[in-house]
Formats: structure tokens, sequence, C-alpha cells
């Protein structure tokens, strides 16, 4: 079943945990964890022991799709998701999210979605990116 990836992942790094630290906490294997943070996929067993040391209810790691479900410009419910994410090359475009990236080409994930009345167009950056934003020198918190 799916699981909010970006939780998990901010509530171990806020302990401090290393994967191999969260694997002993919740006496599941290191495999797992990474399985859960990286495929956002987990088993009830292994919600619930994330949930019991994360001391939540289970119902706190459901994956929460917040993307947007109708247009905000003319309201029209006709929108589509893109299924794949998407990455910008480095190499003949800029960096939309400069230091958010990972991997080997450093750049950060989007997901389009685009309503089919309208034409109007979003961009969602990805879990794993918008994970880097809390805590990063290079982005600051609008107050
Ligand atoms: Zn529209």
């Amino acid at each position: 079943m799916k699981i909010n990836a970006e939780l998990v992942y901010r509530l171990r790094t806020r302990n401090s945990w290393t994967q191999d630290e969260l694997a002993i906490a919740t006496g599941l294997n290191l495999k797992t964890i990474q399985r859960i943070e990286n495929k956002a996929s987990a088993s009830l067993q292994s919600k619930k022991a994330l949930a019991s040391v994360f001391n939540l209810d289970i119902q706190d790691l459901d994956y929460e799709d917040k993307t947007m479900k109708s247009c905000p410009e003319c309201n029209s419910e006709k929108v589509y998701r893109f299924k794949n994410k998407i990455a910008t090359n480095p190499e003949c475009l800029p960096n939309m999210l400069p230091k958010l990236g990972s991997g080997w080409t450093k750049t950060a994930e989007f997901v389009p979605v685009i309503c089919s009345e309208c034409g109007y167009i979003r961009y969602f950056a990805d879990e794993k990116s918008r994970s880097k934003l809390e805590g990063s020198e290079h982005w600051e918190l609008l107050e």
C-alpha cells in the first residue's frame, strides 16, 4: 500500500537517524526502509511499526495526494497528470530547483499537471526535492 514517504523521510531526519538506525528502531530491515522511502510503498506491518516508533496513528502515514484536482483558472475537473516524473536536463535547460536535486544529474524531478479545458499548466516538485527545503541554506522560508 502507499505510504507518505516524504513524511517518513522528514521524521527520520528530524530524529537525526540514518536509514540503518530507523531499521533498528522499527525492527524492519534496511531494504524495507529503503523501499518505503524510495518507492513510497509499505506493507501494513511496516506502517504499524513506523507509526509506533514515530508515535503516530497509522492513518497519519497515508499518502496524501495534494496535486491539483480541479483547475484554479477555470474550475474544470478535466485535469491530467503525467504518470511519470520528469527532470530538466542541466545541459540545455536552467535548473529550476537549484540545490534540491539528487542522483548523478543533481536535478530535481517534477510532475506536470495540465487542464484540458483551458491549458493551464502547473508543475509540482517531487517529494525528495521538497524534503530538502527545510534546513537548506539556499532556500529561505517566506514569513
Ligand atoms: Zn482550466
